[in-house]
């Protein structure tokens, strides 16, 4: 059974390495193995290879290879037996029944890789910091000044409403050189939307956008991560991107400077896009974002890590 695990352990782990290198060469893999080596030798966090995986699933930014179901799969033989003994189900398991699952994220970043954006070229020393769910009157205002400190040009992934709310801090966040990214009007899960909802979103944040960079975006972050494959087709159609994220902060949880600085510098290779948020809900406390930025940077830095924006990274239009 330990056996088995662990070869399911592996199987999961070159799984993993397939979906997320997509141009790369044996020299990506060295230079993220490299970068990783350096920065763990200076932090002092763990960095289980296993707490990345994981990590990654829970984001739904990752790979998505689901080691807790596969390792259950396996579950003992006199559990089985015992539930032998109940009447099987006449038309089968409830998960085989219902509404058929829909494609998991890992799923369709394997599908359309070019089309749904996990992360940049492995085999560059670059990484792109994003922060979500901007601009609000709090927090994207103190994310500003810690970027603007350090020298660094980041994306915000801004909401359409959040926009209206606070134009004079998105007229910060463009007249400091950042670059802007869609993440909706109204930050709704996309995958509960009509088609006719979901393209309002899209457009009507596009034309909020552009009224403060002259572009309309060309690259979309479904909120919470969720997208369908109809959805992303349709993107696809209209040449915008979906741009998910490879390293999760995962600040939203009110962590701590130190926290929300391990969670980033543990899980961090070539090419990584790192997702911090600047906005918050009521009561949502993102200082640990703002204070760790400084830490962050510095550390890259020195590991001569550029940092780019999004179209910087994809080469793609802002
Ligand atoms: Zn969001």
């Amino acid at each position: 059974m330990k056996k088995i695990i662990t070869i399911i352990s592996g199987v999961s782990l070159i799984l993993m390495a397939a979906c997320t290198n997509t141009n790369t060469g044996p020299s990506g893999m060295e230079l993220r193995q490299q970068m990783r080596k350096e920065i763990r030798q200076e932090h002092s966090a763990p960095v289980p290879e296993q707490g990345r995986l994981q990590q990654e699933e829970n984001s739904g930014g990752g790979a998505g290879v689901n080691r807790t179901s596969q390792q259950s799969a396996g579950a003992d033989s006199s559990l089985m037996r015992l539930q032998a003994s109940t009447p099987e189900l006449e038309d089968g398991l409830e998960e085989q029944i219902r509404e058929p699952a829909p494609m998991s994220l890992a799923d369709l970043h394997r599908k359309y890789p070019s089309t749904f954006v996990l992360s940049g070229s492995e085999g560059r020393r670059e990484v792109a910091l994003t922060f979500d769910d901007a601009p609000d009157a709090v927090f994207t205002p103190l994310v500003l000044d810690a970027l603007k400190k350090a020298g660094v040009k980041a994306t915000f992934f801004c909401v359409g409403n959040r926009i209206e709310a606070h134009p004079d801090v998105m007229r910060r966040i463009v007249a400091e050189g950042h670059v802007v990214g869609n993440h909706s009007y109204s930050h709704p899960n996309f995958i509960k939307l009509s088609d006719a909802r979901f393209r309002e979103e899209i457009q009507k944040t596009d034309r909020l956008v552009k009224a403060y960079t002259g572009y309309a975006p060309s690259f979309v972050r479904p909120p919470y991560g969720n997208i369908s494959e109809e959805q992303i087709k349709w993107l696809a159609s209209n040449k915008r991107r979906v741009v998910n994220w490879n390293v999760d902060s995962l600040d939203w949880k009110n962590l701590n400077r130190e926290q929300v600085a391990v969670n980033v510098l543990a899980h961090i290779g070539p090419g990584a896009i790192v997702l911090q948020h600047s906005g918050g809900g009521v009561g949502q406390d993102l200082t640990g974002t703002v204070q760790a930025v400084p830490e962050i940077v510095a550390k890259l830095k020195r590991d001569g890590v550029r940092f780019v924006t999004i179209p910087g990274m994809l080469g793609i239009p802002q």
